[in-house]
Protein backbone atom coordinates (compact mmCIF):
# COMPACT_ATOMS: atom_id res chain seq x y z
CA UNK A 1 0.00 0.00 0.00
CA UNK A 2 1.56 3.55 -0.49
CA UNK A 3 1.94 5.68 2.02
CA UNK A 4 -1.14 8.55 1.24
CA UNK A 5 -3.64 4.98 0.89
CA UNK A 6 -2.30 3.76 4.38
CA UNK A 7 -3.35 7.85 5.51
CA UNK A 8 -6.77 7.75 3.63
CA UNK A 9 -7.18 4.26 5.34
CA UNK A 10 -7.23 5.17 8.44
CA UNK A 11 -9.18 8.12 8.10
CA UNK A 12 -11.97 5.91 6.98
CA UNK A 13 -11.44 3.85 9.77
CA UNK A 14 -12.16 6.57 12.09
CA UNK A 15 -15.70 7.06 12.58
CA UNK A 16 -16.81 10.59 11.62
CA UNK A 17 -17.87 13.12 14.23
CA UNK A 18 -15.34 11.38 17.07
CA UNK A 19 -13.48 14.90 16.72
CA UNK A 20 -9.71 15.26 16.81
CA UNK A 21 -6.45 16.14 19.08
CA UNK A 22 -6.99 18.73 21.88
CA UNK A 23 -4.22 20.48 19.75
CA UNK A 24 -6.94 20.77 16.67
CA UNK A 25 -9.71 21.99 18.95
CA UNK A 26 -7.92 24.60 20.28
CA UNK A 27 -6.83 26.14 16.97
CA UNK A 28 -9.88 25.74 15.93
CA UNK A 29 -11.61 27.86 19.25
CA UNK A 30 -8.70 30.32 19.89
CA UNK A 31 -7.44 30.36 16.38
CA UNK A 32 -3.95 31.35 18.22
CA UNK A 33 -0.92 29.80 17.66
CA UNK A 34 0.49 31.05 20.88
CA UNK A 35 -2.57 29.51 22.13
CA UNK A 36 -1.65 25.89 20.82
CA UNK A 37 1.99 26.36 21.70
CA UNK A 38 0.98 26.20 25.45
CA UNK A 39 -2.12 23.79 24.73
CA UNK A 40 1.02 21.61 23.10
CA UNK A 41 3.47 21.83 26.38
CA UNK A 42 0.10 21.19 28.78
CA UNK A 43 -0.98 17.98 26.98
CA UNK A 44 2.24 15.89 27.86
CA UNK A 45 0.75 13.08 29.86
CA UNK A 46 -2.67 14.37 29.89
CA UNK A 47 -5.66 13.45 27.89
CA UNK A 48 -7.02 15.13 25.43
CA UNK A 49 -10.35 16.53 27.32
CA UNK A 50 -7.85 17.82 30.47
CA UNK A 51 -5.68 19.64 28.05
CA UNK A 52 -8.65 21.35 26.20
CA UNK A 53 -10.01 22.47 29.17
CA UNK A 54 -7.12 24.01 31.10
CA UNK A 55 -6.07 25.84 27.85
CA UNK A 56 -9.42 27.36 27.74
CA UNK A 57 -9.13 28.15 31.14
CA UNK A 58 -5.81 29.34 30.84
CA UNK A 59 -6.72 31.78 27.84
CA UNK A 60 -10.04 32.70 29.11
CA UNK A 61 -7.89 34.81 31.49
CA UNK A 62 -4.94 35.70 30.31
CA UNK A 63 -5.23 35.90 26.66
CA UNK A 64 -1.56 37.40 24.99
CA UNK A 65 1.84 36.08 26.26
CA UNK A 66 2.59 39.70 27.58
CA UNK A 67 -0.26 38.83 30.11
CA UNK A 68 1.09 35.53 30.38
CA UNK A 69 4.30 36.81 31.32
CA UNK A 70 3.41 38.32 34.01
CA UNK A 71 1.04 36.23 35.95
CA UNK A 72 1.24 34.70 39.05
CA UNK A 73 3.14 31.36 39.23
CA UNK A 74 0.39 29.97 41.93
CA UNK A 75 -3.18 31.60 39.78
CA UNK A 76 -1.85 29.72 36.64
CA UNK A 77 -1.02 26.42 38.54
CA UNK A 78 -4.63 26.96 39.59
CA UNK A 79 -6.24 27.73 36.77
CA UNK A 80 -4.28 24.11 34.52
CA UNK A 81 -4.74 22.10 37.94
CA UNK A 82 -5.97 18.26 36.21
CA UNK A 83 -3.34 18.07 33.68
CA UNK A 84 0.15 16.47 34.86
CA UNK A 85 2.67 18.17 36.55
CA UNK A 86 0.42 21.40 36.32
CA UNK A 87 3.33 23.02 38.67
CA UNK A 88 6.07 22.60 36.83
CA UNK A 89 3.97 23.26 33.76
CA UNK A 90 2.69 26.78 35.76
CA UNK A 91 6.52 27.96 35.62
CA UNK A 92 7.43 26.50 32.29
CA UNK A 93 4.10 28.20 30.55
CA UNK A 94 5.28 31.99 32.18
CA UNK A 95 9.03 31.13 30.93
CA UNK A 96 8.18 30.93 27.51
CA UNK A 97 5.25 33.46 27.20
CA UNK A 98 8.61 35.64 29.24
CA UNK A 99 10.74 34.42 26.02
CA UNK A 100 8.42 35.45 23.49
CA UNK A 101 7.26 38.86 24.91
CA UNK A 102 11.05 39.80 25.04
CA UNK A 103 12.63 38.46 22.27
CA UNK A 104 9.96 38.31 19.33
CA UNK A 105 7.38 40.87 20.78
CA UNK A 106 4.71 38.49 21.55
CA UNK A 107 4.19 36.73 18.38
CA UNK A 108 5.45 33.21 18.14
CA UNK A 109 8.36 32.56 16.01
CA UNK A 110 7.99 30.94 12.91
CA UNK A 111 11.05 28.71 12.04
CA UNK A 112 11.97 25.10 13.94
CA UNK A 113 15.07 25.98 15.29
CA UNK A 114 13.49 29.66 16.68
CA UNK A 115 10.80 27.25 18.44
CA UNK A 116 13.26 24.93 19.65
CA UNK A 117 15.48 27.75 21.39
CA UNK A 118 12.62 28.74 23.61
CA UNK A 119 13.09 27.11 27.01
CA UNK A 120 10.53 23.56 27.68
CA UNK A 121 9.75 23.50 23.85
CA UNK A 122 11.61 19.99 22.64
CA UNK A 123 11.62 19.13 18.78
CA UNK A 124 8.12 17.48 18.98
CA UNK A 125 6.15 20.83 20.40
CA UNK A 126 7.88 23.04 18.16
CA UNK A 127 6.41 20.66 15.00
CA UNK A 128 3.07 21.26 16.65
CA UNK A 129 3.17 24.49 16.59
CA UNK A 130 4.34 24.59 13.36
CA UNK A 131 1.65 22.22 12.09
CA UNK A 132 -1.38 23.06 14.02
CA UNK A 133 -0.83 26.98 14.88
CA UNK A 134 0.87 28.48 12.19
CA UNK A 135 -0.50 25.96 9.16
CA UNK A 136 3.18 25.01 8.11
CA UNK A 137 4.33 21.68 6.84
CA UNK A 138 6.22 19.58 9.29
CA UNK A 139 5.54 15.71 11.11
CA UNK A 140 5.45 15.92 14.77
CA UNK A 141 6.23 12.91 15.69
CA UNK A 142 5.16 12.00 19.36
CA UNK A 143 4.91 8.05 20.71
CA UNK A 144 1.74 7.44 18.69
CA UNK A 145 3.39 8.02 15.26
CA UNK A 146 6.55 6.55 15.67
CA UNK A 147 5.05 3.28 17.02
CA UNK A 148 2.38 3.03 14.06
CA UNK A 149 4.69 3.35 11.39
CA UNK A 150 6.89 0.70 12.77
CA UNK A 151 4.17 -1.62 13.14
CA UNK A 152 3.08 -1.18 9.63
CA UNK A 153 6.86 -1.43 8.76
CA UNK A 154 6.66 1.80 6.86
CA UNK A 155 9.60 2.50 8.73
CA UNK A 156 12.25 0.80 10.65
CA UNK A 157 13.36 3.04 13.03
CA UNK A 158 14.47 3.72 16.53
CA UNK A 159 14.03 7.58 17.99
CA UNK A 160 11.25 9.59 16.87
CA UNK A 161 13.70 12.10 15.13
CA UNK A 162 15.02 9.14 12.71
CA UNK A 163 10.58 8.80 11.98
CA UNK A 164 10.16 12.20 10.99
CA UNK A 165 12.85 12.36 8.91
CA UNK A 166 11.94 9.11 7.20
CA UNK A 167 8.15 9.94 7.42
CA UNK A 168 9.28 13.31 5.65
CA UNK A 169 11.00 10.95 2.26
CA UNK A 170 8.27 8.94 2.08
CA UNK A 171 4.97 11.00 2.25
CA UNK A 172 4.54 13.73 -0.23
CA UNK A 173 5.14 17.05 1.45
CA UNK A 174 1.36 18.05 0.38
CA UNK A 175 -0.03 15.18 3.14
CA UNK A 176 2.70 16.07 6.19
CA UNK A 177 0.51 18.42 7.86
CA UNK A 178 -2.20 15.43 8.48
CA UNK A 179 0.02 12.86 9.39
CA UNK A 180 0.05 13.64 13.12
CA UNK A 181 -3.77 14.92 13.40
CA UNK A 182 -5.08 11.11 11.67
CA UNK A 183 -1.96 9.18 13.51
CA UNK A 184 -2.52 10.16 16.44
CA UNK A 185 -6.18 9.75 16.62
CA UNK A 186 -6.14 6.05 15.26
CA UNK A 187 -3.53 5.27 17.76
CA UNK A 188 -5.68 6.11 20.67
CA UNK A 189 -8.72 4.51 18.87
CA UNK A 190 -7.18 1.44 17.01
CA UNK A 191 -3.81 0.59 17.11
CA UNK A 192 -3.65 1.32 20.54
CA UNK A 193 -0.70 0.90 22.26
CA UNK A 194 -1.52 -2.21 24.25
CA UNK A 195 -4.57 -4.48 22.93
CA UNK A 196 -4.46 -2.64 19.23
CA UNK A 197 -8.14 -3.52 17.94
CA UNK A 198 -6.39 -5.12 14.85
CA UNK A 199 -9.95 -7.44 14.03
CA UNK A 200 -11.19 -3.48 13.03
CA UNK A 201 -8.57 -2.19 11.38
CA UNK A 202 -8.50 -2.01 7.38
CA UNK A 203 -4.76 -2.01 7.35
CA UNK A 204 -4.48 -5.62 8.70
CA UNK A 205 -3.68 -7.28 5.63
CA UNK A 206 -0.33 -4.94 5.04
CA UNK A 207 0.23 -5.30 8.72
CA UNK A 208 3.43 -6.33 10.09
CA UNK A 209 2.88 -5.95 13.82
CA UNK A 210 -0.79 -8.20 12.87
CA UNK A 211 1.55 -10.67 10.84
CA UNK A 212 4.11 -10.90 13.75
CA UNK A 213 1.69 -11.92 16.52
CA UNK A 214 -0.57 -13.85 14.71
CA UNK A 215 2.23 -15.79 13.93
CA UNK A 216 3.21 -16.40 17.77
CA UNK A 217 -0.66 -17.23 18.66
CA UNK A 218 -0.27 -19.83 16.09
CA UNK A 219 2.52 -20.99 17.26
CA UNK A 220 1.10 -20.69 20.91
CA UNK A 221 -2.08 -22.73 19.66
CA UNK A 222 0.00 -25.56 17.76
CA UNK A 223 2.26 -26.14 21.19
CA UNK A 224 -1.05 -26.03 23.51
CA UNK A 225 -2.45 -29.00 21.28
CA UNK A 226 0.95 -30.92 21.09
CA UNK A 227 0.53 -31.12 24.39
CA UNK A 228 -2.87 -32.14 25.15
CA UNK A 229 -2.09 -34.90 22.93
CA UNK A 230 0.67 -35.63 24.56
CA UNK A 231 -1.25 -35.95 27.51
CA UNK A 232 -3.98 -37.99 25.68
CA UNK A 233 -2.25 -40.13 24.81
CA UNK A 234 -0.21 -40.62 28.27
CA UNK A 235 -3.06 -40.81 30.14
CA UNK A 236 -3.89 -43.63 27.49
CA UNK A 237 -0.80 -45.31 28.26
CA UNK A 238 -1.61 -45.49 32.12
CA UNK A 239 -4.95 -46.95 31.73
CA UNK A 240 -3.34 -50.03 29.84
S1 LIG B 1 -3.39 -4.43 12.15
FE1 LIG B 1 -3.30 -4.05 14.34
S2 LIG B 1 -1.17 -3.53 14.80
FE2 LIG B 1 -1.48 -3.33 12.57
S3 LIG B 1 -1.96 -1.17 12.26
FE3 LIG B 1 -3.88 -2.26 12.46
S4 LIG B 1 -4.41 -2.12 14.63
FE4 LIG B 1 -2.24 -1.60 14.42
Amino acid sequence: MEPVEILRAMKGALEEGEGGTALAAVEERLRDPFAVLIATVLSHRTKDEKTSEATMRLFGKFRTAQELASADEGEVAELIRGVGFYRNKARAVIGIAREISKKYGGEVPRTLKELMDLPSVGRKTANCVLVYGLGMEAIPVDTHVHRIANRLWIVETKTPEDTENRLMEIFPKSAWSEVNETFVMFGKKICRPVGPRCGSCPLMGSCRHYRSISKQAEAKKEKQTGRIEQKVMGMDGEEC
